[in-house]
Order: structure tokens, then sequence, then C-alpha cells
């Protein structure tokens, strides 16, 4: 099969999943208020695949069968299937202002990446290896829209994934796994295909049954997923142009007693599997997440600039010079995408020769004894920090500049209201502009920082990749720091 139309995608979701939302069950979401919004931009999303001048920047050829896929699953092997996958995923993210933090190209990233690592799944059975590929394969050819789950709930944090009520193994039988527990946080559940559940904390000795990664339909008997409350409460494009379109839908996934069958298992209680897997990935996912970032923060720096000529403040060195600033970082994010593919290039590189080599207790990689595989992860460092720190930056910016102006933004129907059409000339317009289009801006401003779609976005990336105080310590921990300090023994050795 090749890349999936719109049409085939909403056809898709209408398998009797089971979501709680807003106090209801819904079982067809294309049909659901709160969730039509989403499923659009998806669909129009799979239909560019499709778009003449369009389709061979999105697409490639399926070494399956040569059907055209997406090329977010393409294997970067070189040079030249690293630019097929970069002009892509820019394009991707263009189309939705990086917006989309379940862009189904992060989700085709991670299985991409997970592919590429049988020395980690396969270590103990080269079977769970075979089903990674074969996962890949089945997503690729068929268009599968994922998202994924790795957290356990929070029930008691102070505690270990037994007091969490996380998902874990109850038994194995010839046909699979038997599951029960929860897992969070799954973002775009709602419209979503299938769903992934991965490692992300290092499970301990005696965790075994909670070290488990697999792949399932949504709409699988035993699975069920509370939602949070839908914020696209279908006000028009003008009062909430973003929520509208972009409100992915966030759950807690339920297992009650799920068979999941043996080829869906990646991990099954073998904690090296776990613990290593993600720390081996070469980098597709990294490059994707920078990709989309950078994407975002030229979107939002676009809105920041933007907003500053509604009232004239893109006249004051006070705001062009914090406008500067965003521009620049825009830059270095650029360098970061560089940096990310050059690195991917050489993570691939290291893989293939690692599929011989160790992994140790920790999940890290060596190559040969004392020698670690990747010694750095621009891509990933990019992600945990780079990222978090200026998107919160960028969203301040923009709540400087708009101030109260971008409280005060009558709506739709106020414009419509012809009693006080002059009085919102009069005090709203300007300069140059009209009240409409000025306000216009202004609400889009709001909707990207201020509403529960726009505080979401900010809270979204500052978690994106995990716990921040996680991120600074594995950077704390990484081969960088002994590097600088070797610097430092240098000179005071040459002194
Ligand atoms: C808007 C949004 C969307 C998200 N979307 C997704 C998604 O699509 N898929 C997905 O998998 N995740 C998603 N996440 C989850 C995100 O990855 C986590 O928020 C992030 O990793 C931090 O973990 P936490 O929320 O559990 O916070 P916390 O519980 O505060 O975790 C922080 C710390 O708690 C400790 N901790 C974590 N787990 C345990 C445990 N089992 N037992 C004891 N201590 C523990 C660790 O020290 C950790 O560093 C999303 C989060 C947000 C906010």
């Amino acid at each position: 099969m090749a890349a999936r139309t719109g049409k085939a995608y909403i056809e898709g979701l209408q398998d009797g999943r089971r979501i709680y939302v807003n106090g209801e069950l819904v079982r067809d979401v294309t049909q659901y208020p709160g969730y039509r919004g989403i499923a659009n931009e998806l669909a129009k999303h799979y239909d560019r695949h499709h778009e003449a001048g369009l389709a061979e920047k999105l697409t490639y050829a399926s070494p399956k069968d040569e059907a055209p896929v997406s090329n977010s699953f393409l294997y970067v092997n070189d040079s030249t299937t690293l630019q097929q996958r970069i002009q892509g995923e820019r394009l991707r993210c263009e189309h939705t202002y990086g917006l989309m933090g379940r862009l189904p190209d992060f989700m085709n990233a991670w299985v991409t990446d997970m592919a590429r690592v049988p020395h980690v799944l396969g270590a103990k059975d080269p079977q769970f290896a075979q089903n990674a590929v074969d996962y890949y394969e089945y997503c690729r050819d068929q268009d599968i829209c994922m998202t994924h789950t790795l957290l356990d709930p929070h029930v008691d944090r102070s505690k270990g994934p037994d007091a969490q009520q996380s998902l874990k193994i109850e038994k194995e039988t010839s046909d699979g796994i038997i599951v029960s527990g929860a897992r969070m946080l799954s973002t775009l559940a709602p419209v979503s295909d299938d769903l992934l559940v991965g490692p992300f904390m290092p499970r301990q000795k005696g965790e075994e049954a909670y070290a488990v990664a697999f792949a399932v339909p949504m709409a699988t008997e035993g699975l069920s997923f509370i939602a949070r409350e839908t914020y696209d409460l279908e006000r028009n494009d003008f009062d909430r142009p973003l929520t509208r379109r972009f409100d992915e839908g966030d759950a807690i996934a339920v297992f009650e007693h799920v068979l999941i069958p043996w080829p869906r298992v990646f991990v099954a209680g073998d904690i090296r599997a776990y613990n290593s897997l993600i720390v081996a990935f070469p980098g597709h996912l990294g490059l994707q997440a920078v990709i989309r970032g950078t994407e975002k923060l030229r979107f939002m720096t676009g809105l920041a600039c933007k907003l500053a000529t509604v009232n004239g403040r893109d006249k004051m060195p006070r705001y062009q010079e914090k406008l500067g600033e965003l521009v620049g970082y825009i830059q270095i994010a650029e360098g970061m995408i560089c940096a990310a593919g050059n690195e991917l290039l050489r993570r691939v590189a290291a893989t293939e020769e690692i599929n011989g080599g160790t992994v140790d207790t920790t999940g890290v990689l060596t190559v040969k004894p004392g020698v670690h595989a990747f010694e750095s992860f621009a891509g990933g460092a990019a992600m945990r920090q780079f990222f978090p720190y200026v998107n919160t930056l960028v969203c301040e910016v923009i709540r400087l500049i708009g101030s109260s102006g971008i409280v005060m933004t009558p709506t739709q129907a106020d414009f419509e209201n012809a009693d006080i059409k002059d009085a919102l000339s009069a005090y709203i317009g300007g300069p140059g502009m009209a009240a409409s289009d000025k306000v216009r801006l202004q609400k889009l401003a709001w909707d990207a920082v201020a509403t529960e779609f726009g505080s979401r976005q900010a809270h979204y990336e500052i978690f994106f990749s995990g716990d921040p105080y996680n991120g600074r310590m594995m950077q704390f921990n990484a081969p960088e720091r002994a590097r600088c300090e070797g610097l430092v023994d240098r000179l005071l050795e040459e002194s």
C-alpha cells in the first residue's frame, strides 16, 4: 500500500475505539466536536502526500513494492537520504507551523530508529528485533498514524512503578503477553491508529514485569483511554485560530488483561533492552524534533514581529532588541539541524559497527570497552535544553509585546454588531490597519500563548524530552564534561 489519503485516514479512525472524554464514552471520534478539527488537519496532512508538486518532496519508493510512502520513514544512510528526509520533514512542519508535537513524522522517526537497533532488542531473542523491523515496515507501507505512551501514571512518585499502578506483564502465553495497568500521557491518542508503549524511566532489577514495549491498534479489546477535556469548543477561526485546528488531545491508556500478540512485542521483561532502547537510537527522532522546534520558533518569532507592528512597537529599540534575539536563535536552530543530521549519519555508521558491540547495564552503548559510541548528541541537547528555553522565551516576548492589547480583544460577533462598529475602528484599529485585522492578529497571539491551547503548548515544550532535571543530569554525566575539565587540566599542567 502507498501513502494514505485524508479520506482513508478518517475512515480508519471509525474503528470502535473507547475514548472517555468530557464525561462521555466516544466510539466515533470523527463525529466528536472536540476532535473534528485535529482529524481534519491530519486528513490535510495525508492528502498533501498526493498533491502535484508536493508528492515527490514528501514521499519515496517503498523498498517493498516501490509504492510512494512518506519519507518520514526513510532510512538515512548517506547525505542524499539525509537531505530527502530533511526536506520532507521541514515541509510537513511548515504546513503545521511546528505546532503538532505528534505530527505523524515524530512516531514515524521513532519506529525508524527502533528498527535500526537490533543489537539492543534482539540480544536475548532475535525475534524481538525482527518484530521491530516488521512493525516499522507495516507502519511505513500502511501509513499508520501512531502515538506513544512512555510514562507511569502519577500515583506516588516517591515509590517505584508498582505503586503507580503502572502497566505490567501479568503472564505470558503461547499467543503473546497479557498486560494490565495504565500508562500516560498519550498525545494524539483520540485520533491515532496505533499506540506504541515504550520505555523512558529506566527499570531496576526486580521490575522485569514493567520492562515492556509493544504496539497495538487503538481499538484493541480491553484497552480504553481517558482523555483530558477538549480545548476545541468549535469556536470560529477568528476567535480561536489555533485551538480550532491543532488541539491534539491527550489521554491515559488503561489496559485490562489485554493480549499483545508476540509479533507486536519488542521488549518483554528484558531490563537491559528496555533501558538501552532510546539511548541507542541513531537519531532520526532527534532530527525530526529539531526540525519541528525550528519551524515552531520561526512561526512564533514571526508572530512576535507582526504583533509588534500592530501598535508601533516595531519602531522601539526596546522591542527590536528582543525580536533580534529571537531571529538569532532561529539561525542557531538551523545550525542544530545540520548538527543533528551529521550526527545521525555518524551514529548510523556506528550502529552498523555496534551490531556486534555491547550494552552495559546503564544502557550506555560501547563499541569496545571504555569507548562510548556516541560521545555527543547535539539533537538530544537541543530537544532537552535549547528548545524548551527558546520556546519559553518567545512566549514571554509575545506577552511583553502584546501586553494588555492581546487581552482586550473583541470577538468576531462584536465586529458584526453595528452598534459598536465605529467605536471598534476608533479605539482598537491602527496604525494604518483595520480594527478587525489587528484584533485577528492579537487573537492569534493570545491563542498561541495564553488560551488553554497556548498554555498546554508551553507546558508541552518544557516536558517534551522528559523532566528538565533529568536532561541536565544526563549532560552532567556526559563524556563532554570530562573533555571540558581536560582543557583546564592541560592549562594547569602547562603553567
Ligand atoms: C502536554 C504534554 C504532552 C505529553 N505527551 C506525551 C506523549 O505523547 N507520550 C508520552 O509518553 N509522554 C508524554 N508526555 C509526558 C512527558 O514525557 C512527561 O511529562 C515528562 O517525561 C516528565 O514526566 P512526568 O510528567 O511523569 O513528571 P514527573 O513525575 O514529575 O517526573 C519527573 C520525575 O519523577 C520521577 N519519576 C518518573 N517516573 C517515575 C516512577 N515511575 N516512579 C518514581 N519516580 C518517577 C523521575 O525522577 C522523573 O525525573 C507529555 C507531557 C505533557 C506535559
